[in-house]
């Protein structure tokens, strides 16, 4: 099936008429669509649709706007698990993970469109008399919109619901490898009643986004995606004094102390480290030992690990799905090499797993590396596989030490049962997100989401934080005095 781009209210082909080809990552003989391979002309009418659009939409009142918001989530709703299978099909993560991107997509809607009714400004006492002063929030125009592969519903639901809500409007570009699920949402807001141009979807790589980054009509840039294309949006969007939301790569840890209780934080490693088959930005992808419960957890670990069930997300017996793509693949299997040559030991698994059905999709086996070093590349880059490194450490302030000493600051855990090293470690590790006796992955819509260091710039995704991104503060001064009043001057007039 070929599918089109949705500019302003019409689903339209590329002007270029070119397609992508979007596969199963499990099954490359399965194609799940042809997408458009748009080019700058396509983003620019679809920037151009946004722009018009704003000009209504900013005005329809913020609870209405949230009317439409609601409707779209109980349609979701009601197609959850359509999604969820078309969401496996093509991104490959495993039914029960996809259901969850979904259901994500929907609490966002739900949360978000109930600030619909709040957008809560402040009022303030003036230091004159006779004058009344308040702050309200204001929407900024048009917001571009480029995402990842990784939560391919999601993502673009904790953008594109906050810039609705405010009233702003929208250009989405999702990951190349993964246009259905965002074209999925994108339609639900159209049967939602989203009028035509206030949200705008156009697929393809590198030139739409570079439009959507430089074009002087777009006011909001908001990026998911590796920290090398990020530094890439925000040099392109500096010179514009656009504002820029980033949210970029993660190199977590779970620091595992002498005192934990082992099965759990195996249960968490597990889970942290190969759920979505390591493909979260808040993957656990080091493990922090205690020196004295070390080679106890890495013998449990390395069994559990070994015997996680690989196979098409489809099938439910499936705990591990594979790659999203041969480039990631192959980049999994170069670090694999890198970490032997560092002279890190592979525990278990190292190898792609090729023979029988395996052989028309991307997958590898679960891996872990011991006798891993804080200063291996395996310690320190983001690999984004089913790759995980297992250090370790001497104390809870060494675990620290090392959780910090990574470029990337965006999720962290420890597993203890003393409160003083939970909160000493909660307090002193430099990151977004920190979980207590649970991985570092399951953040929930209604809290802020991001990172610090290399990870962001400072904004947040998700919570009301969202709101920051995609508003601006006025701040009005209503003075009923009839008279000139001098604000810091005309002090006496009490
Ligand atoms: P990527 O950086 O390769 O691509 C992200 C998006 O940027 C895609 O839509 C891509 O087409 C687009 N793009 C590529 N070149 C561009 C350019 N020159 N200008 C504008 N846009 C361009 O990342 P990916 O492989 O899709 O996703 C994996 C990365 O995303 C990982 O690093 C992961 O940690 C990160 N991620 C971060 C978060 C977070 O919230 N911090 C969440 C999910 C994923």
């Amino acid at each position: 099936m070929v599918f089109a781009n949705f500019v302003g209210g019409e689903w339209v082909p590329s002007v270029s008429r070119a397609t992508l080809e979007n596969r199963n990552p499990a099954n490359a003989r399965d194609l799940v669509g042809e997408f458009p391979d748009s080019t700058a002309a396509d983003a620019v009418a679809a920037i151009a649709a946004a722009k018009r659009a704003f000009e209504s939409w900013r005005l329809v009142p913020a609870p209405r706007r949230a009317e439409i918001l609601f409707r779209a989530a109980q349609i979701i709703g009601a197609r959850k698990e359509e999604y969820a299978r078309a969401m496996t099909r093509e991104m490959g993560k495993v039914l029960d993970e996809t259901r969850g991107d979904v259901q994500e997509a929907i609490d966002m809607t739900y949360f978000l469109a109930a600030e619909g009714r709040r957008l809560y400004g402040q009022t303030a006492p003036s230091e004159l008399r006779d004058k009344f002063a308040m702050s309200m929030r204001q929407p900024l125009g048009v917001c571009s919109m480029i995402t990842p592969w990784n939560f391919p519903m999601a993502i673009p639901s904790w953008k594109i619901i906050p810039a609705l809500v405010c009233g702003n409007t929208v250009v989405l570009k999702p990951s190349e490898l993964t246009p259905l699920s965002a074209l999925h949402f994108v339609k639900v807001l159209e049967e939602a009643g989203v009028p035509p141009g206030v949200v705008n979807l156009v697929t393809g790589g590198p030139a739409v986004g570079e439009t959507l980054t430089t074009h002087p009509d777009v006011a909001v840039v908001s990026f998911t995606g590796s920290s090398a294309v990020g530094k890439l949006v925000n040099q392109n969007a500096a010179p514009f004094f656009k504002k820029v939301h980033l949210e970029m790569g993660g190199k977590n840890a779970i620091m595992i102390m002498d005192d934990a209780n082992l099965d759990l934080a195996l249960e968490g490693c597990l889970w942290g480290g190969f759920g979505t088959t390591g493909q979260r930005c808040t993957a656990a992808s080091r493990v922090i030992v205690h020196e004295k419960v070390h080679d106890r957890f890495v013998e449990q670990f390395v069994a559990r690990a070994a015997a996680l069930r690989v196979g098409d997300g489809l099938d439910p017996n499936t705990q591990m799905g594979p790659s999203i793509s041969d480039k990631q693949l192959q980049k999994v299997m170069s670090y694999v090499e890198i970490g032997k040559q560092e002279g890190a030991r592979i525990a278990c698994g190292g190898r792609r797993l090729n023979e029988g059905d395996y052989q028309y999709g991307h997958f590898h086996e679960p891996t872990i590396f011991t006798h891993v070093s804080p200063a291996m590349r395996v310690a320190r880059e983001e690999i984004f596989g089913p790759v995980v490194s297992v250090i370790k450490c001497k104390s809870v302030d060494d675990a620290v030490a090392i959780t910090n000493d990574v470029v990337y600051g965006l999720s962290a855990s420890i597993y203890t049962q003393d409160l003083n090293r939970a909160f000493r470690a909660m307090r002193d590790v430099y990151t977004g997100i920190f979980y207590v006796n649970a991985p570092t992955i399951g953040a929930e819509v209604h809290l802020p989401f991001g990172g610090t260091k290399a990870t962001g710039n400072g904004h947040r995704e998700a919570g009301l934080a969202a709101l920051e991104v995609f508003s601006e503060w006025k701040s009005v001064y209503v003075d009923f005095s009839g008279k000139l009043q001098r604000a810091q001057i005309d002090t006496e007039n009490l």
